[in-house]
């Protein structure tokens, strides 16, 4: 019995920890560590350790399935091909949606965004970004130039304080988890900003409990101390920032004052002037963060106060420094670098440019590319709930928005007006059982491919084995479609490299990048232009990306949230991940190792809350806001703020988002998934109560 080792990149976090899928007799066997694996040195957190659990689950689909009098029924590629292709040609462009996937490899990403834009001519193209991180690409790219983190995940090792808001990174991203831990051996102080007192509190030097959506109000109250007390960095600010005279005037206010803060905040006085002083002393800090700060109706406020906090204290371009958004899913700086977002093509470079589009055009040898941005998506459910869209066709590759979209009441009903869905995916998943048809598809250990993790690291994943049945990879169904519709030509690729060749040829920050050089298991950090440049661990080292090189403040005011507690609706429901699910569970909860530490959601509350609804530990309760409702058990905890609750977003049965507002940022329409009001009721006792969640959650929480 020969095993084989095959060196591939974890299909879950942005963290893109690297490990052996163990392969024996065509089938994963286990996962080994790749000590050589350079993010997590052959360290695995419990979601990669069983990365290969879900891989022969019973409910993979290996046929495409094709809705006939009602039901989904198996038919033969040629079959749901032919029908998928004779549909999409009855739309206008504009009739037509394509949503994208960060689970799916960039290859995938970048075929799926030219197959929007170049066969079905539509600009209505997006990806699950536009939910978790949209306000970083834009927040951050109005600050510095380029909407990605900054530093490495290495680099904080060497950073000597690292202020963590709005992200619960040890339970998120366990293995940059611990590279804070050893950055915390090496002497830096740890702040910690967040509602809930999670694993990433315990390791804090300092714990700031925030009430959600009070971010900008925080940041804003930090940078005013700093300045008070003299200790923002001059000569940085003068030499490599613009616009400091406005953010000043605005932090200088009376209600940024420190007790005017902690009343907004409920982070003690006190808490916050330690904070400052550690973060403006400290040389160099790094901050990260994640989704606790994204999403929000302030989404972009937020992003760009963390950047005004760094620019204030000159941690920007130095080793152990910078703004350092957290990516959730594998790929997700993979599928925005690949232009899967409706403004943009591969590269970021704008699709409203006719020069831009020109160029693309010539590279595609197609004409008429779309000569405007299309819709996010979260505009998109807006005006299908409300039966006012033009779009009447949509195709969903590996993503789940009925799991995943806010209200999801609203949500289905969005996708119900709909004439033809298809969706392309491992599993029949909740938006797959409501598709005409279902296209299968291979999985991450089953095609060629590169992922780009949170730091903007390019690393390939490599086939261990064959598809289940007939499932087939993402860009051969893809080629397939664009082939039957008039483009052959322009997507025949041989294999993934080639397609990858064409990436690098289009995407400037990729132009250095190829297979050959990724075979060395350090992968490459873009911008990496040339084919000897080396990469780029350290973005603006010199200067910044924006037009004059500098780096720019922005005057953020701090905003309520959308949705504030009243009387009806008196606490605030705030969501997150276990550490033993991923996302909506497609794969996680076909994992026997993970689901048999948690199989279920819960909801956290406060002692005090709990009393005044007269509810026990364990007991099955009701959640309820606006927009829906969810039975679920209590977790009576102290680890969470008075007035606050939390509920995990993996559990179709108990579905967090059935709760939550679509209420979005302007700018980059993120919905606000953080802040919503809700009220708790008990429900009737059936005597079975037992322990809120599984096994695991109690060692870890
Ligand atoms: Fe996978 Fe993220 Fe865990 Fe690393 S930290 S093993 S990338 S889930």
């Amino acid at each position: 019995m020969k095993l084989e080792y095959v060196p591939t990149t974890c299909p879950y976090c942005g963290t893109g920890c690297g490990f052996n899928l163990v392969v024996k007799d065509g089938r994963a066997a286990g996962i080994e560590p790749w000590q050589r694996a350079p993010v997590n040195e052959g360290k695995l957190c419990q979601k990669g350790r069983y990365a290969h659990e879900f891989i022969h689950n019973k409910d993979r689909l290996v046929k495409p399935l094709v809705r006939k009098n009602g039901k989904l029924v198996e038919a033969s590629w040629e079959e749901a091909l032919t029908l998928v292709a004779g549909k999409f040609r009855t739309f206008r462009p504009e009739e037509l949606a394509c949503l994208s996937s960060a689970k799916a490899s960039n290859e995938d990403n970048y075929l799926m965004q030219k197959f929007a834009r170049a066969v079905l001519k539509t600009p209505n193209i997006d990806h699950c970004a536009r939910l978790c991180h949209s306000s970083t690409v834009a927040g951050l790219a109005a600050a510095f130039g380029s909407g990605a983190m900054t530093n490495s995940i290495a680099d904080l090792e060497e950073a000597k304080c690292i202020f963590i808001i709005g992200s619960n990174t040890f339970e998120q991203h366990p293995l940059i988890g611990r590279r804070v831990v050893l950055a915390r051996k090496k002497g830096a102080k740890i702040i910690y900003a967040d509602p809930r007192f999670t694993p990433t509190a315990k390791q804090a030097d300092l714990y700031l409990p925030l009430r959600p959506g009070t971010d900008v109000a925080l940041l804003n109250g930090l940078m005013q101390l700093i300045i008070k007390t003299g200790r923002e960095a001059s000569g940085f600010i003068a030499a490599r920032t613009r616009d400091f005279e406005a953010l000043k005037e605005t932090v200088l206010q009376e209600r940024y004052a420190p007790e005017n803060v902690a009343a907004i905040t409920g982070v003690p006085e006190e808490a916050l002037r330690t904070a400052a002083e550690w973060i403006a002393l400290s040389k160099p800090s790094a901050l990260l963060y994640s989704m606790g700060i994204t999403q929000h109706t302030v989404g972009v406020d937020n992003v760009k106060s963390t950047a005004n906090l760094m620019l204030l204290t000159g941690n920007l371009g130095v080793p152990g420094g910078g703004v350092n958004p957290l990516r959730g899913q594998n790929n997700v700086q993979g599928a925005c670098d690949m232009g899967c977002l409706p403004d943009v093509y591969p590269g970021y470079r704008k699709v409203a440019d006719p020069g831009i589009r020109k160029g693309m055009e010539e590279a595609w040898s197609v004409p008429d590319l779309p000569e405007k941005p299309g819709l996010s998506v979260t505009e998109l459910m807006e005006q299908l709930a409300e039966g006012a869209s033009q779009v009447r066709c949509m195709y969903v590759l590996g993503e789940n928005p009925l799991l995943s979209e806010p209200d999801l009441n609203r949500a289905k009903k969005a996708l119900e007006n709909l004439d033809f869905l298809v969706v392309q995916d491992i599993f029949l998943s909740e938006t797959a059982e409501l598709a005409d048809v279902v296209l299968p598809a291979a999985c991450y250990a089953e095609e060629d491919g590169t992922q780009t993790s949170t730091e903007r690291r390019v690393q390939r994943l490599r086939k261990a084995l064959e598809a289940p049945g007939e499932a087939r990879a993402d860009w051969q169904i893809i080629c397939e479609l664009a082939k039957l519709l008039g483009y052959g030509e322009q997507f025949s690729y041989l294999n993934e490299a080639a397609i990858f060749e064409e990436i690098a040829a289009v995407t400037p920050q990729y132009g250095g990048i190829s297979y050959e050089r990724l075979e060395h298991p350090e992968g490459l950090h873009w911008p990496c232009p040339e084919k000897t440049h080396p990469g780029t661990p350290i973005l603006h080292r010199e200067k910044f990306t924006t037009p004059d090189g500098l780096g720019v403040f922005s005057a953020v005011e701090w905003k309520a949230p959308a949705e504030v507690p009243d009387s009806e609706y008196p606490l605030l429901l705030t969501t997150g991940r276990s550490i033993w699910h991923w996302h909506t569970g497609t794969m996680t909860r076909r994992s026997e190792s993970l689901v048999s530490e948690i199989d279920s959601g819960w909801v956290e509350l406060h002692p005090e809350d709990a009393r005044s609804a007269g509810i026990v530990n364990g007991e099955q309760v009701k959640v309820l806001s606006r927009r829906g409702e969810v039975c679920l058990r209590a977790k009576v905890t102290e680890g969470i703020k008075k007035g606050v609750v939390f509920i995990p977003f993996h559990f179709r049965e108990c579905a967090a988002n059935l709760l939550t507002n679509s209420a979005f940022d302007p700018v980059s329409k993120i919905p606000e998934y953080k802040c919503c009001a809700v009220r708790i009721e008990k429900t009737r006792q059936t005597g079975n109560e037992k322990e809120p969640h599984g096994k695991g959650v109690g060692r870890n929480v």
